[in-house]
Formats: C-alpha cells, sequence, structure tokens
C-alpha cells in the first residue's frame, strides 16, 4: 500500500494503546457471559448522583457548541486550588494534556524522560511527535527512582513525566524525594506531574506538587475526572501550570475540547465532596481486602496508594482470570509477565476475584 511510503516513520513504528476489554467484547469474541472488569481503574461506586442529574437537565441544550472556556468550572477550580484562573488548562481527559504537552514541547531530536513501567501512554505521546522517550527504571521497591531521572537528563530534555502515585504499580514517592527532585530540574525541562490517583493516596507525606507551580515555572500538575469522580465516560482533565505554560498549551487544543454533559457534570461532581469521600472510603476498604486475601493464595501484593493493586500470581494469571469472567489486566507488555494490574471495585466484585482466584490455586493443586 502506497500510504506506507508516506506515513512518518514514527507513528508506523508506535504500538497502539491496549485498552482493557469491556465485558461486552468478551462476550462477543469469547462468549463469556457475566464477566467482570477490574482492568481500568474506574471508580468502583460510580458517579455522583448529582453529576448524573446535572447532565439530565443539560441534555436538551447539546445542539449548542460547549463553553469552550471552561468558565464555570475553571472559577470553581482556581478558587479549590487558590490559583488564577488562567492557570488552568482543561483536556478531553487528562490524555489530551499529555498530548498537548507534546505538540507544544517535543519534536525530532528532542528527549522526554520518564520512569518505566508507567503509564503506557508517555511513550505514545513522545513517539508521536517523532521525539525520543528516555526510560529510567523503577527502583526494587517499583518507585519512582528520581535521582537516576534527574541522571538521565540532558541539554536534549525538553519534558521530565513524574507519575504519582504511578500507574501500574500504584507506588508514591513522598514530599522529600519530590521537592529535592523539583528543587533540582533544570529550568528549560517543562516537569509534568500526572496525578491521576492522587486523591486515593493514603501516605500522609504525600507531595504538594500544585505548590510547586509557584515555585517553579514549568511545571504542570495534572488531575482527571476519570479516576475518584467516575466520569470515565465523559473525558474532562485539567492541568494546573503557570500562566505561559498555560497560554501554550491553551493555544494547541481544539477550542470545544470538553463537551457540555462533562462540564456540567465535573462541576456537581466537585460540589459532592461525600461521594468522593465515599470512593475514598471504599477504596480503601478494598484495598485491605484484597492485599490480605491475595497475599493468603500466595500473591505478591505491592502497597499501593491508588485504587488498584500490581499483583504477581504467576505467568497465566490473566488468562486464567479471563475465562472465569474477571477481567484484570496483564502486564506482559510491561516485561512483567507474571504481575496482573487489578482495579478495587465494589465488595461482591473483590469477593468474587477472590473466590475465582482461590478456586483456580485449587484446581492447580489438584492437577
Ligand atoms: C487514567 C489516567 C490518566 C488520564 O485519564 P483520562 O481519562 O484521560 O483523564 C492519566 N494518567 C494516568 C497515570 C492514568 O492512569
Amino acid at each position: 500500500m502506497a500510504l506506507e511510503r508516506i506515513v512518518k516513520p514514527h507513528i508506523r513504528e508506535l504500538a497502539p494503546y491496549q485498552p482493557g476489554k469491556p465485558p461486552e467484547q468478551l462476550a462477543r469474541e469469547l462468549g463469556i457471559e457475566g464477566a467482570i472488569k477490574l482492568a481500568s481503574n474506574e471508580s468502583a461506586i460510580g458517579p455522583s448522583p448529582r453529576a448524573v442529574a446535572a447532565m439530565r437537565s443539560a441534555l436538551e441544550g447539546v445542539h449548542r457548541y460547549p463553553d469552550g472556556a471552561c468558565f464555570e468550572l475553571r472559577a470553581r477550580l482556581a478558587r479549590h486550588f487558590a490559583v488564577g484562573e488562567a492557570q488552568l488548562v482543561f483536556g478531553c481527559g487528562a490524555d489530551e494534556l499529555l498530548e498537548l504537552v507534546a505538540k507544544v514541547f517535543l519534536g525530532p531530536g528532542d528527549e522526554a524522560v520518564f520512569a518505566w513501567p508507567s503509564f503506557a501512554m508517555y511513550p505514545i505521546v513522545v513517539q508521536g511527535m517523532g521525539a525520543t522517550p528516555v526510560t529510567v527504571p523503577l527502583d526494587s521497591d517499583l518507585v519512582h527512582d528520581l535521582d537516576a531521572m534527574r541522571a538521565a537528563i540532558t541539554d536534549r530534555t525538553r519534558v521530565v513525566f513524574v507519575c504519582n502515585p504511578n500507574n501500574p504499580t500504584g507506588t508514591s514517592v513522598g514530599a522529600d524525594a519530590f521537592d529535592a527532585f523539583a528543587a533540582a530540574l533544570p529550568d528549560e525541562v517543562v516537569l509534568v506531574v500526572d496525578e491521576a490517583y492522587c486523591e486515593f493516596a493514603r501516605r500522609p507525606d504525600f507531595p504538594d506538587a500544585i505548590g510547586w507551580v509557584a515555585r517553579r515555572p514549568g511545571t504542570l500538575v495534572m488531575r482527571t475526572f476519570s479516576k475518584i469522580y467516575g466520569l470515565a465516560g465523559l473525558r474532562v482533565g485539567y492541568g494546573v501550570a503557570d500562566p505561559e505554560l498555560a497560554d501554550y498549551l491553551n493555544r494547541a487544543r481544539h477550542p470545544f475540547n470538553v463537551n457540555r454533559l462533562a462540564e456540567v457534570a465535573a462541576l456537581a461532581a466537585l460540589d459532592d465532596e461525600e461521594h468522593a469521600e465515599r470512593s475514598r472510603r471504599v477504596n480503601a476498604e478494598g484495598a485491605e481486602y484484597l492485599t490480605r486475601e491475595l497475599r493468603a493464595l500466595g500473591c505478591e501484593v505491592w502497597p499501593s496508594d491508588a485504587n488498584f493493586l500490581l499483583v504477581r500470581g504467576g505467568e497465566d494469571l490473566f488468562d486464567r482470570l479471563q475465562r472465569e469472567g474477571v477481567i484484570v489486566r496483564p502486564l506482559s507488555g510491561f516485561g512483567m509477565p507474571d504481575c496482573v494490574r487489578i482495579t478495587i471495585g465494589r465488595p461482591e466484585e473483590n469477593e468474587r476475584l477472590v473466590k475465582t482466584l482461590a478456586r483456580l490455586r485449587q484446581r492447580g493443586a489438584e492437577r
């Protein structure tokens, strides 16, 4: 095909993002009915009823373009974080912000430094611009090795991504390590702190990355409504940065990148702190339950500050769970074929996972 000759080489070489299979696809492809999905770090308890009600009353207005400036959401978040309104950037999911950073700062010959294993979108957005990903292995506890990341920075480095808590390990860095790293970064490097899961973090010394925005221009802290707020299907995320950085990112985005329903739902979700609190609580209880039970079944489980667990449970665990209708995330693509990432679900989902695994172990023992 002639296109092969004209497609950008860095796009041809891109490996596409592998999303978790929805249960409907499992039914279609493998005939497995009634599966549960604990694979995409979606909210266990779903969206706030207030967010759903807000969307319902906004439905009649969808023939109108959304407010491209996200006026109300902007004002609300600026108040919440005590930052200027010009310091906020919105995206069609936080994923779009990653893409904007790449579009604005990366091209052939430029480097972006990030830990590995970490969020699968980083290499995609970096390579998507023809720039070079520079990956730095996590340390032996599967935590960001910030000293090694600092050492990996060269005069070609334009962007550093720090995923905290880290996906897919759930591990996090504390304030001391983060602060030292941020303070030592050269000025001409954009620091992107991906805090998609920070609302779940339980460690008391979790870093105040947004506090660094005022101290270090060129810092972007990303958050999302997809995880704790349960609005993944709507696609809305935001970043906090200094006004100059926010301005550059805003120039590169589509004018209506946050849709009407997403904006009203996000606003309503922020007003329902009780729901977010419940989400945190259900998650913390689920984390404790799953960690205990999975360890009792002989799995290695890493401590997690997020809404998922990294679990080492043997080579074919992903396949065997999937055949039993429990969809988790395989990590063979990260060079961890004996590990899976399990999203913490509702109590009945967690119990089903544990019972399924116990049954598989039993069967294995009988063989
Ligand atoms: C889920 C996730 C995001 C972004 O999610 P959106 O749905 O695009 O807002 C960003 N970073 C990490 C590490 C994630 O896991």
